[in-house]
């Protein structure tokens, strides 16, 4: 694995109980000419490794002679939660992606969205923050928001989600504040086609820099995009084993409404405990586990956005 040719840093967040500090990691790759300066982040969730590799090939693969501007990359947002793969920082238990923009004196992870507000994104002029499904899921859509509908777009998922009420706390916050545009790719997870999701994800970021102007190019898009505003979070009401019935090669297709898309079982007493079952009349699927998994109850299970109320981009 080639490390980039960037300039890396550490921005300093704290000292923790045993002594070790804690900093933010920083990529700078600045460009022969003057341009944007594009903001990248990844593991926001510390379960979600696979961002951090579409962020290193990213880097690698970009000739510094032929890139106008600067990208800015932070290839592990939250340190401590990828120590102990887990979603939340362990700490506080509480998820850094719902606490920005920060607080210099509150819990651990509203420190570390302070910092990453008032030392990383007050230095973009775009964001996008890379996520992905998880230990056990995988995924694959984009948000659009109003301001950043044509560099969501060039990123070049099928799917994008145009959210009418946003998840509060994001790293959406500080880019708004900022004024500057900002959006979400989610892709792959589940440690299933990892290969096929690097790609995506470093054709869509090449995608936004040639939007954006800092390569040269054409931006790789689908034949065939869709906007959807309405998705279905589906969480188990049970925990034990998911068996799913719907394969990783529906991810992104129609399903019918009351399709079976898993059961949960017992792995005591082997009965089944629940039958998840697909929302909507038709709808497309956009997040799911495609192996055998153990479930918790309120788990990431499904997600299912309506295909009847969605329209082509
Ligand atoms: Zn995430």
């Amino acid at each position: 694995m080639l490390p980039p040719p960037t300039r890396y840093e550490k921005i300093p967040v704290t000292t923790l109980a045993s002594g070790q500090e804690l900093f933010i990691p920083l990529h700078r790759l600045e460009g022969a000419t003057p341009g944007p300066t594009l903001g990248l982040s990844a593991v926001v969730h510390g379960d979600e490794p696979l961002p951090n590799e579409v962020i290193r090939r990213v880097l690698t693969g970009i000739d510094p002679a032929r890139l106008r501007g600067t990208i800015l990359a932070v290839p592990v947002v939250n340190a401590l939660a990828f120590q102990s793969l887990s979603r939340n920082t362990p700490i506080d238990m509480l998820d850094l992606n719902r606490n920005f923009p920060g607080d210099p004196g509150g819990w651990l992870s509203e420190q570390i969205a302070h910092v990453l507000a008032s030392r990383f994104v007050s230095q973009l002029d775009v964001h996008v923050d890379l996520h992905s499904g998880g230990t056990f899921p995988t995924v694959d859509y984009v948000y659009l928001f109003d301001e950043t509908r044509e560099l969501s777009l060039a990123f070049g998922s099928e799917l994008l989600f145009q959210p009418s009420r946003p998840y509060q706390g994001t790293f959406a916050v500080p880019a708004r504040q900022k004024g500057i545009p900002f959006f979400t790719a989610e892709l792959g997870g589940g440690g299933l086609l990892d290969a096929r999701y690097i790609q995506k994800g470093v054709r869509g970021v090449t995608n936004v820099l040639v939007r954006l102007g800092m390569l040269e190019g054409e931006v790789v898009r689908p034949l065939g995009q869709t906007i959807f505003t309405e998705l279905a979070v589906i969480r188990p009401r049970f925990g034990g084993v998911l068996y799913p019935e719907v394969g990783l090669e529906q991810l992104g297709q129609e399903v019918a409404g009351g399709t079976v898309l898993g059961r949960v079982v017992s792995p005591y007493s082997f009965e089944t405990l629940e039958e998840i079952r697909a929302p909507f009349s038709r709808g497309y699927m956009i997040l799911l586990r495609g192996a055998i998994t153990r479930v918790n109850p309120g788990d990431y299970a499904y997600m299912v956005a309506s295909a009847e109320t969605a329209t082509p981009a």
